[in-house]
């Protein structure tokens, strides 16, 4: 962290922020001039309010140097992530993961067929909501507890692995018992108190990016769950809030560059809740997997037009599996794998 002192801050003034630094136990560098007055800061600045620091009278402008992330950090962990699942699946370095399933979960029959389709074109995660986090309370509100168990008996027929939606640390225990990647949504990444549960959780967590969230907020989000002790975490972008009304939001495909290179955590990409537009998906999916993304997430329907949710954004397993076919033949020029 560096300090730059207004131009006519007083001796006393300058002194009061030097002793709050060292009460700190910071080190204080002076590297200030005749004319103006500039210390670096060093040590764990973790401790410090940065903006905080702005209370002091006399403070001309504070600049951080690292980040304010630290296990998720790259600067701390060079080497990228892989995040390796009981059965031997690996998300992370060369590995491209396709997850797929229903938006939520119905009834068991649906479950099934969508299943059956999507593992047939080559997916090995079966996602599907059991507690939806709808817009309305007089949407469909998902199956709850029954959903779960779903999920796990199709998954287990199937082979595959089970992604799902968590709004509540009440449901830890139900999603330690039944779900493989414990998924949180957009609405609940900066939920706080549910992100320090899930640092108990034994489940890697698939954390998307909130609706209007800064790719900073987004890793001291999964800071939290880190530094509450589970360090398995998977990050997903899923589109943010913009001006534009065209799209349901807008896909910010930069931003997995970014946070690659910032963070040394998996990241993929649902093109679903970004575009809203079931035509899109295969194209944006082919755009995630050339910027690096490590898979995608993506609803898939056998009868969109009767979803409970999410109809619109739902790909028809036919279109799955020739966007399947798009993603296997250019998986290798960008170096990945399917997983
Ligand atoms: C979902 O995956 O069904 C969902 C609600 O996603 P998001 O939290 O990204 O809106
Ligand atoms: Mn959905």
């Amino acid at each position: 962290m560096i300090i730059r002192m207004k131009d006519f801050a007083t001796k006393d003034e300058i002194q009061k922020v030097v002793n709050y630094l060292k009460s700190k136990n910071l080190e204080i560098k002076d590297v200030s001039s005749d004319k103006v007055t500039i210390f670096g800061v060093i040590g764990d600045t973790t401790q410090v309010d940065y903006h905080g620091l702005y209370a002091f009278s006399g403070v001309g402008q504070v600049t951080r140097v690292m980040t304010p992330f630290k296990k998720a950090s790259r600067a701390f962990h060079e080497a990228d992530t892989v995040i390796e699942f009981p059965n031997g699946l690996k998300i992370g370095g060369d590995n491209f993961v396709v997850m797929a399933g229903p938006c939520s979960v119905e009834n068991e029959e649906q479950l099934r067929i969508i299943a059956h389709e999507v593992k047939a074109s080559g997916s090995n995660f079966l996602r599907g909501g059991a507690y939806k986090p709808r817009t309305s309370p007089y949407s469909y509100q998902g199956m709850g507890v029954e959903g779960l168990k779903l999920l796990r008996k199709v998954a287990d027929e199937e082979n595959m692995l089970v992604v799902s939606e968590m709004m509540s640390a009440d449901a830890l225990d139900e999603f330690e018992a039944y779900v493989d990647l414990i998924q949180i949504g957009a609405r609940n990444m900066q939920n706080y108190d549910l992100l320090k549960a899930l640092g108990k959780s034994t489940k890697p967590i698939l954390l998307k990016r909130g609706l209007s969230a800064t790719i900073e907020e987004w890793l001291m989000a999964a800071e939290y769950i880190m530094a509450y002790g589970n360090e398995r975490v998977i990050l997903c972008e899923r589109g943010i809030r913009t001006f534009e009304t065209y799209t349901r939001n807008t896909l910010d495909i930069s931003s997995v560059l970014s946070v690659k290179e910032l963070s040394h955590l998996p990241v993929i990409v649902d093109p679903s809740h970004a575009a809203g537009k079931w035509q899109m998906i295969d194209k944006l999916s082919l755009a995630s997997l050339a910027v690096g993304a490590d898979g995608i997430i993506v609803e898939v329907h056998h009868d969109p037009e009767h979803a409970m949710s999410d109809g619109a954004q739902s790909l028809k397993p036919k279109k799955f599996d020739e966007m399947m076919d798009h993603i296997r033949t250019a998986a290798p020029v960008f170096g990945k794998k399917i997983v």
